[in-house]
């Protein structure tokens, strides 16, 4: 039997009573496998290898493959996201297509997905899968996403989650998704926003909904926004050299509710003199930046100073959104109501 389904599956024979959905890969350990060699993680299959490997997904749809990249996911870059996000629209826009599922690498799989949220047209879903073990390992948990991926797709019609990230059968938005440890297969958290959902045995259990739903044009350049770390003792000499190259951006990822040392301050002040937009993120895991505190670098004196100090956003994701949002914003005010939007 299974030999038969196979052979029409590779003639591309669809079967009319269960739905099409996209599978498009870029890369990632969902797509390795160990090297016997090195003993290290390698790119080895494409769409079609993994979709033959797995025979459950054939019994629960059809589907369009588009092969986008294979690379591991430390590799990609904006430019691809947009590039990415343009190819799900084309193959979303496809009547008969019902959603997509993107196999992508865990790394960057948190700001993949805020970035196509952020940018990609269609209203159908698109959820974002991987694996932390790749196909060599018995227990590999690509196979198991790869079906939530698809089960969740074909069932939500009864949700409008835009763009999610489906790992271990719990389900994340792509605003509040982040990756919490290096090598377990329970990775992907939504910290105290919560899940959006689980699923379980073929069904999906909604938890809660998406909350925030902005949309913003990719522009045809995108700007250079660089992330600067703030720690005790720290100089503001990254700013000064993100200066001298000239970005257009620079999110500073400080302390405690959106605090810097006194020279980071001034450095930001100098960057704000040379038109560079400044937004302040923390690198504390949970809760917003504030504008509280008034000391030369206290986050009130940041804000003052044209610093935009607002949200939760995790500064990688902060960074995508600026790069979006400065083509679209004529001064400080106009760009502190995209990140107080999200
Ligand atoms: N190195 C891999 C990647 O991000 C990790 C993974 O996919 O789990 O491409």
């Amino acid at each position: 039997m299974k030999t038969f389904f196979s052979f029409l599956f590779s003639l591309g024979v669809l079967f009319a009573d269960i739905p099409t959905v996209a599978i498009i890969t870029t890369g990632g350990t969902i797509a390795e496998k160990t090297d016997p060699k090195t003993g290290a993680s390698i790119p080895a299959s494409s769409g079609a290898d993994m979709i033959e490997s797995i025979p459950e997904l054939k019994t629960l749809a059809n589907y369009k493959i588009v092969d986008f990249s294979n690379i591991d996911s430390s590799q990609m870059t904006p430019q691809m996201w947009a590039h990415l996000s343009q190819v799900i629209d084309d193959t979303l826009n496809k009547p008969g297509i019902i959603g997509a599922v993107i196999t992508h690498g865990t790394d960057t799989m948190a700001e993949a997905s805020f970035f196509l949220e952020l940018t990609i047209k269609t209203d159908k879903p698109v959820v974002l899968v991987g694996a932390m073990k790749n196909s060599s390992d018995p227990y590999s948990d690509g196979p198991p996403n790869l079906v939530n991926g698809v089960i969740q797709v074909c069932s939500s019609k009864d949700y409008n989650w835009g763009v999610t990230v489906t790992m271990n059968q719990y389900i994340n938005s792509a605003r509040n998704v982040v990756k919490t440890q290096t090598t377990n297969v329970q990775t992907f958290e939504s910290g105290e926003k919560g899940y959006l959902g689980y699923i379980y045995n073929k069904k999906v259990y909604q938890f809660n909904n998406r909350l925030k739903k902005l949309k913003l044009p990719i522009p045809n350049e995108l700007p250079r926004v660089d992330i600067v770390y703030d720690y005790a003792g720290s100089t503001g000499d990254f700013i000064r050299h993100a200066i001298d190259k000239k970005v257009d951006g620079i999110v500073v990822e400080s302390v405690g509710a959106g605090n810097v040392n006194k020279d980071m301050y001034e450095a930001i002040l100098e960057a704000i003199d040379h038109n560079i937009a400044v937004v302040i993120t923390t690198r504390v895991p949970h809760g917003n930046v504030f504008p509280a505190y008034g000391d030369e670098g206290g986050g009130s004196s940041l804000q003052k100073a044209g610093a935009v100090v607002i949200g939760d956003l995790p500064s990688a994701k902060a960074r995508l959104l600026l790069m979006l949002a400065l083509p679209l914003v004529k001064n400080n005010e106009e760009l502190y109501q995209y990140f107080r939007k999200i």
